[in-house]
């Protein structure tokens, strides 16, 4: 199966290659445009940036044609401001639509606060309409949908009702039903969430020779005495935390892996469908990625570290004649996806690589743990981080997965003062009273993000 979506890759490279030659003489049409989203991949984790395991066997095939980025920031801690971050091109403390939980000091109705993306503020499928594109959306996410206020401007959309059920194939085959409403007079843009990579996770079978068989898992983040509590509060014994940790980072690193298959499946339905014929350009990226025990976190959606925040950018285009962005070793924003899909291009002033996150106040009230309870932005800088995080400042420099104290004093830094303005505007968003959404609660408590 990987080898056959490789070579579909490839084919769908050599026939548009073919189909350039012919057409050198007219104005190129435009070419279908795809965002796709994996959700919940952290960019260490992927063969592409270097990772040990094989990983992402398709997007180091891609790679071959793209331009890749793997010290990429995601906007927000978890999947409603990222997307909203990507759908918009803006900060999640413009949009406005990231609060699971706020008013900390209030718990009363704490589930009532969060906030869908804002019906007066444009989006990339309605600005990709405006210039003549047909967009459509499928998502695995059930977070990334119409409730949230992510499916404004697409015409048609398929949005999971659950996790898991459109995992595997079933996304590419939720996105060949949706192509049977293109339209024939209009380019495709093309919005995918894959979330295999999302809990829960699934079996590692047997018979992978880079790892061990593993029964599925699912964190029970509301269980007092169950795993995921007690590590995070370090009321688990030493060894029992280390064979909980290679069983999560076994299959997460497994569902990583389902993740890459399933867009190559999607690409795979594209080619089939002779999307590609006149160009194909898909931009690929993470909404966020995974603690797996960094910082004594699991999960995502809480401090900014690099487990949760630094997320994969590839651009690949199957025109060999088309411009490729330019990338370098510096940090950079994931926010530019929406500049990459709507104008082709990076900015011409690169966006600030930033990433805020809120208190969740279900698990601050439940758990002892700073983290649940913090308001956070950080900003990215060269390899340095420049964190704000109720008040306290730090500064250091990304090691792997690490940030190390660095760099000489905090006020020192230039970007210091833009920071503490920065993260000023997001303490005060953390206070603002939000208006009562009850669509938007009843989803979340359904998916199990409030009790
Ligand atoms: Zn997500």
């Amino acid at each position: 199966m990987r080898r056959s979506l490789i070579l579909v890759v490839v084919s769908v490279a050599v026939v548009a290659a073919a189909a350039v030659a012919c057409r050198l003489a007219r104005p190129l049409p435009p070419p279908t445009m795809v965002l796709l989203v994996l959700d919940t991949v952290r960019a260490d984790h992927l063969s592409l940036c270097g990772y040990g395991r094989p990983t992402s066997p398709v997007l180091e095939a891609l790679a071959a044609r793209a331009a890749v980025h793997c010290r990429t920031y995601a906007p927000g801690s978890w999947t409603l401001p990222s997307h909203a971050s990507f759908f918009t091109g803006l900060e999640p403390v413009d949009h406005g639509a990231h609060a699971i939980t706020s008013g900390i000091d209030d718990w009363s109705g704490m589930g009532s606060r969060s906030r869908p993306l804002p019906d007066g503020i444009p989006t990339l499928a309605e600005a990709m309409a405006a210039r003549g594109y047909q967009p459509l959306a499928v998502s695995a996410s059930p977070v990334v949908s119409e409730t949230m206020g992510l499916m404004r401007g697409f015409e048609a959309s398929t949005v999971a009702r659950g996790w898991g059920d459109l995992y595997g194939s079933a996304v590419a085959a939720a996105v060949a039903d949706l192509l049977t409403e293109q339209a024939d007079d209009r380019p495709l843009f093309l919005f995918v969430n894959v979330a295999d990579a999302h809990q829960p996770w699934a079996a590692v079978p047997a018979g992978v020779d880079w790892l061990p068989p593993r029964p599925p898992l699912h964190w029970n983040k509301a269980a007092p005495e169950g795993p995921w509590q007690r590590f995070v509060e370090g009321r688990m014994a030493e060894d029992e935390a280390a064979a909980l940790i290679e069983h999560a980072v076994d299959s997460y690193d497994w569902a990583v892996y389902l993740a890459d298959r399933s867009m190559g499946e999607v690409l795979a339905v594209l080619e089939d469908k002779g999307l590609c014929e006149a160009g194909c350009r898909v931009v690929i990226t993470s909404d966020h990625g995974e603690f797996l025990g960094e910082d004594r976190l699991l999960d995502h959606g809480h401090e900014l570290g690099e487990a949760n925040v630094r997320v994969p950018v590839l651009v690949w285009d199957s025109r060999p004649l088309a411009e490729l962005p330019s990338f370098d070793e510096s940090s950079m924003s994931a926010l530019e996806v929406y500049d990459l899909v709507l104008e082709g291009r990076r900015p011409a002033q690169a966006r600030r690589a930033s990433s805020m996150a809120w208190p969740h106040a279900r698990r601050c009230k439940h758990v002892d743990g700073l983290a649940f309870c913090s308001t956070s932005a950080a900003l990215w800088e060269g390899d340095e981080r420049l964190l704000w995080r109720d008040g306290v400042t730090s500064r250091g420099k990304v090691v792997g997965a690490e940030v190390k104290p660095a760099g000489g004093p905090f006020e020192e830094h230039p970007s210091a003062a833009r920071l503490s303005q920065l993260a000023e505007r997001v303490h005060r968003d953390t206070r603002d009273d939000h208006q009562v959404d009850q669509h938007v609660t009843e989803l979340l408590e359904a998916l199990g993000y409030l009790d």
